[in-house]
């Protein structure tokens, strides 16, 4: 058999989208699951969309998902150049095209923008324009003689007009369209450089691309990518067409609702790993009903035969459940290291913030939920006396108040704060009175953290805020139960 090759073809816009990221996943995958080749292929033909900064992003994107090419515009695997613009400027689309037109499966076309406006059409509610294959009629000698004066001219591919073309998808399956549906699309613009739609076939054939791994807005025009294979007499890849990605209400992704690049999605706390692992489920499921999957693991048991044919929903609320995921699993230094930007954010008083990154660990799905969790400890909040209130600890702002005063002086004399001293001074107290635990943990923690829920108990709170400030918070509560 024949040595699996996918690429990942990026044009260089912007940030990665996560249908791009997800894309370019199931080819590093389908290559890697067979021992194959990933090539990575800049396609910056469209020189309009170009963004400054973009190639670096693809290459940033795919080191730290852990997508590593083994061949690439950095990497030379012996069929570059990687970079289209430089296969350009080698002449090679126009070559090819050339090839075509002296089959006669493509022509020259000379039309200006005023005819080829003239042709639009209304279709589906959209203007398209559906050429007419005026320029075919062309002789020879006039075509010659436009090229020759400089008339500016495309290279149109020429379709027939009746009969069917069939094509399969190892996805979608065999998809039958009528000829008289296949526009003589553009092979070479007026700018000399290639389209997509001629560039991808001409490339994926010479870097010897077995399955074409992409999105399916490209499905409808695979008809026509097949006739140029089959023009130029080449064998047609696997094609492989990814569903389409949608949000929670089934419209497209937006950049809005947050969930469309991958930096966007790190800059919102998410985990790289928990994003490739969210992303590999876009459009995949393994037999068994596993959903945390490694990228080594991915490798392993991702077989493409098992793709789905219906649109995947970004459901942020699975995502943020798998991050929690990974953020339990992670190791308590790795953690602390990814956390420490967000607790400096709002702790910026002499706090052991190692402690505090193990309290919430278990506690977030993502790392700006522990704002929330911790802004107390550098601020009581203004809280509500009714928080002393607590059907299960039997506890009430009479009772809260009885057991704060009785305290008070006893957490006056004591020096040492750390939690297991703390502890077992208030678990005597608990036991001369013949209290319930939570009866005199319930209000000490709402005095000294303001907050109905907080990442530790009473007494670990104290011993990150030391004594001085557990007693002022005391002290606080008391005056306002006093009320
Ligand atoms: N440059 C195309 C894109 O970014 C690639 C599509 C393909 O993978 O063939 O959409």
């Amino acid at each position: 058999m024949k040595k699996v090759r996918t690429r990942f073809a990026p044009s260089p816009t912007g940030r990665m989208h996560v249908g791009n990221l997800r894309t370019a996943l199931y080819a590093y995958l389908i290559a890697k699951h067979e021992g194959g080749d990933f090539l990575l292929r800049i396609e910056d033909t469209d020189q309009e969309r170009f963004v400054e900064g973009a190639l670096e992003i693809i290459y940033r994107t795919l080191e730290k998902t852990g997508l590593v090419h083994d061949e690439g515009p950095d990497k030379d695997g012996g069929v570059g150049p990687y970079v289209q613009s430089e296969r350009h400027e080698q002449g090679l689309y126009l070559k090819y095209a050339k090839e075509l037109v002296e089959k006669g499966e493509a022509y020259y076309c000379f039309c200006d923008k005023d005819r080829l406006e003239s042709l639009k059409q209304e279709v589906a509610g959209k203007e398209i324009v559906v050429y007419d294959k005026h320029c075919l009629s062309l002789s020879k000698q006039e075509v010659e003689e436009k090229l020759a004066s400089g008339v500016p001219y495309v290279i149109r591919q020429n379709n027939p007009t009746s009969g069917t073309t069939t094509f399969s998808d190892d996805i979608y399956g065999d998809i039958t369209v009528d000829n008289s549906e296949l526009d003589d699309m553009i092979l070479i613009k007026s700018d000399g450089y290639p389209t997509y739609n001629f560039a991808n076939v001409v490339d994926d054939h010479l870097m010897g691309i077995t399955h074409v791994v992409r999105g399916n807005e490209y499905l409808s025009s695979s008809p026509k990518y097949n006739r140029l294979y089959e023009a130029f007499g080449w064998e047609v890849p696997t094609y492989v067409h990814c569903p389409l990605i949608t949000n929670e209400e089934h419209k497209k992704l937006s950049k809005r609702s947050g969930h469309s690049s991958y930096e966007d999605l790190i800059e919102q706390g998410f985990l790289t790993e928990a994003v490739v692992n969210f992303v590999a489920l876009l459009g995949w499921s393994p037999e068994d009903n596993q959903e945390i999957f490694s990228l080594k693991e991915l490798i392993e048991k991702f077989n493409y035969h098992h793709m789905s044919k219906a649109p995947a929903v970004f459901d942020v609320v699975k995502l943020k459940w798998m991050n929690g995921e990974y953020m339990k699993a992670m190791d308590s230094d790795t953690f602390f290291e990814k956390a420490q930007p967000y607790l400096k954010k709002v702790l910026t008083k002499d706090f052991d913030l190692r402690k505090i990154a193990d309290m919430v660990k278990t506690r977030i799905e993502v790392f700006p939920d522990i704002l929330e969790l911790v802004d107390f400890f550098e601020e009581l909040p203004e809280y509500d006396i009714a928080m002393f209130t607590h059907k299960k600890m039997k506890t009430n702002t009479e009772t809260s108040l009885e057991v704060l005063t009785d305290l008070l002086p006893v957490l006056e004399a004591q020096d040492d704060y750390s939690n297991d001293a703390l502890y077992a001074l208030l678990l005597r107290y608990v036991e001369e009175k013949g209290y319930k635990n939570g009866y005199v943990m319930w209000p000490i923690r709402t005095a000294v953290s303001g907050k109905q829920m907080t990442p530790a108990g009473a007494t670990e709170i104290m011993e990150i805020i030391g004594k001085e400030e557990s007693i002022k918070r005391i002290k606080i509560a008391i005056e306002k139960l006093s009320k």
